[in-house]
């Protein structure tokens, strides 16, 4: 039991049902995902039901991550597996040699069936994006996947994962519509989305953003001279309000390109990882939240100064408006004085 300490990280239960939990423990399947962000999700559905082991940790690159002796441990121990699939671990194969047969392995985003979009720029382009997850809608194709495949492994607790699904299902529609709401301040012009990598296509489909990156993918060579001039350029033309940076990728490409372009950077956005247990996504839907919330601040910035300019002049209208015709009678009053001075 190498991994149940570190299994227990995920699973937020009461100490009751922990300690419960250790008998019922020899029966329940042991699970992996391959990044923190699906282990959220394989959580919300798996419950005290499965025993899970997340691969790439918290703030680890997922894209290029290197699979390490415990995770080998734990991928021959596994009676399931979920990745994202659509390329985002490059390191697939080596999963692969390690469970071959013995287990299931699940590419969750690909067994959705959701429509992709493209990769937008690089040796990628026009490939299918894997971050199907930066939209709550796509996630919720995820947790039915989940539950369906959790279900078939572990019959016993099916009712259970069912239940989990649906209400996780509901809380995901809720938070769709509340980063509508959020991000409804931003105005049209300022609706771009420039990053460092390209990974919020879906995102902004969702959220009605134009979006870029300095690179398309992690897969790929980051930040070449190309990149960086191909950008800048975009950035030269369409004066987005702000740049971000990501929670796992450096951030010296963006303060390079934000310095040289003067624009304010902001982040850091989080899409490959959640954040530490004391940051501010420590689950998907405080990430989701937390990203809409970043952005409507980043990009309404320049509005804010623009509208407080604007009230600020309306105010001063106003009290012109109302010294005016004091002011003109004044003037009135005054002009036939003056009159009669002239006339003296
Ligand atoms: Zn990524």
């Amino acid at each position: 039991m190498r991994f149940t300490r570190r299994a227990c990280i995920w699973l937020t239960l009461p100490l009751a049902a922990m300690v419960g939990s250790v008998t019922a423990a020899a029966a329940n399947p042991k699970v992996v995902a391959s990044f923190s962000i699906l282990g959220d999700l394989v959580n919300k559905v798996g419950g005290n039901d499965i025993e899970l082991v997340v691969l790439t940790p918290v703030g680890a690159e997922v894209h290029e991550w290197e699979l390490t002796p415990n995770n080998f441990i734990a991928l021959e121990d596994a009676d399931l597996v979920f990745y994202n699939g659509y390329q985002l671990e490059q390191w697939m194969r080596q999963v692969y040699a390690t469970v071959g047969n013995r287990a299931p392995l699940v590419p969750v985003a690909e067994a959705t069936e959701y429509p992709t979009r493209p990769i937008v720029t690089g040796e990628y382009t026009g490939e299918p994006d894997p971050h199907l997850w930066m939209d709550p809608r796509a996630v919720a194709a995820y947790m039915k996947v989940i539950a369906d495949q959790l279900s078939e492994l572990h019959p016993e607790a099916a009712d259970n994962f069912q239940a989990r699904a649906a209400a996780a299902t509901e809380t995901l529609a809720r938070l769709h519509e509340e980063i509508g709401e959020l991000l409804a301040p931003i105005p049209e012009e300022q609706r771009l989305l420039i990053t460092t990598e390209a990974a919020f296509v879906y995102f902004a489909d969702a959220y009605g953003f134009r979006h870029d990156g300095v690179w398309g993918s992690n897969a790929e060579t980051e930040g070449s001279p190309q990149q960086v001039m191909r950008i800048v350029d975009l950035i030269e033309q369409s004066q987005p309000g702000a740049l971000f940076w990501e929670s796992t990728l450096s951030d010296r490409y963006i303060r390079s390109i934000a310095a040289d372009t003067e624009l304010p950077i902001a982040g850091p956005l989080y899409v490959d990882s959640l954040s530490e247990p004391d940051g501010d996504a420590t689950n998907y839907v405080a990430m989701m939240r937390h990203n809409a919330k970043l952005i409507r601040t980043a990009l309404t910035m320049g509005e804010a100064e623009e509208r407080e300019a604007e009230e600020r002049d309306t105010e001063a209208d106003a009290v012109e408006g109302e010294a005016s015709p004091e002011g003109e009678d004044a003037e009135e009053n005054e002009a036939p004085e003056r009159d009669e001075a002239g006339d003296e």
